[in-house]
């Protein structure tokens, strides 16, 4: 959440993006629609980039528009293969995917997982006191929004036309996160911290 002493610090009048300071109407977090556009894909892009998930002629295999969309734009002239195999990408669908084989190296599934998707996994899975195999990054397998929360997406997809209903209803986390979103980030890295240990 936009933080009412950042903005007096850095002189940022409350109409104003946080980025950049246009006076223009705020669509999420502080940021107008060309910024938070902006920080979406950036965030994509680090995340491929850090944990180095694609390399030069991968064949990735995507089964929705939002994530073929995305992955073009992050990808921006590297020669991969993208095969598009159209399907229902719902929560079950995504398990199945994330679960799969894996076929040779160079060959990688495209899942639009999200933040929302991977806290909700863990909290499932602890409720079960089942280990959540699925956490983090996996070999073969890309979680393209691992980075994004489900309304932000939500939000991302609807400015650029393309359909996306986040399907996680998730009444525990909803309850914890109620006030603050950031709340689901942490959540995120604590989930990452113990499926390590
Ligand atoms: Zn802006």
């Amino acid at each position: 959440m936009v933080n009412k002493e950042y903005r007096k610090q850095a002189k940022i009048s409350k109409n104003s993006c946080i980025k950049c300071r246009k006076r223009k109407s705020i669509v999420s977090n502080g940021f107008c629609r060309e910024c938070f556009i902006d920080l979406m894909e950036r965030r994509i892009r680090r995340y491929l980039s850090e944990n180095e998930l694609i390399h030069k002629d991968d064949i990735l295999t995507v089964h929705d528009k939002l994530s073929l969309f995305c992955l073009k734009r992050a990808i921006k002239g590297l020669p991969v293969r993208i095969e598009f195999r159209p399907k229902r990408m719902d929560y079950g669908s995504m398990l199945n995917e994330l679960s799969g084989k894996t076929g040779n190296k160079k060959q990688k599934a495209i899942v639009p997982w999200t933040v929302d998707h991977e806290n909700h996994y863990f909290l499932e899975n602890m409720f079960k006191q089942v280990k959540p195999k699925f956490i983090g990054i996996l070999g073969g397998k890309i979680k393209l929004f691992a980075e994004l929360l489900d309304s932000e997406l939500a939000l991302y997809a609807k400015f650029n036309k393309i359909s996306y209903k986040p399907q996680i209803k998730d009444n525990f986390m909803d309850s914890i996160a109620k006030r603050d979103n950031n709340l689901r980030f942490s959540m995120k890295s604590a989930v990452s911290e113990i499926a390590r240990l």
